[in-house]
């Protein structure tokens, strides 16, 4: 079985551990319909991307 080579410092897996609470954010909304959408993709609710619709929207 792999062993690491060398102890982690505190400093380090904490640093390392500092990272857990950061979950990723769809901070993006639709500028058609104002729904939570992830960015570059097309909106879920409305089916708009760059301002016309692309896809069909859902019922
Ligand atoms: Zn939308």
């Amino acid at each position: 079985m792999a062993v690491p080579k060398k102890k982690k410092s505190s400093s380090r897996r904490d640093m390392r551990r500092s990272h857990d609470a950061i979950s990723a954010t769809n901070s993006n909304e639709c500028p058609n319909c104002g729904e939570p959408k992830l960015p570059h993709h097309v909106c879920g609710s409305c089916g708009y991307y760059k301002g016309r619709e692309v896809a069909e929207a859902a019922a």
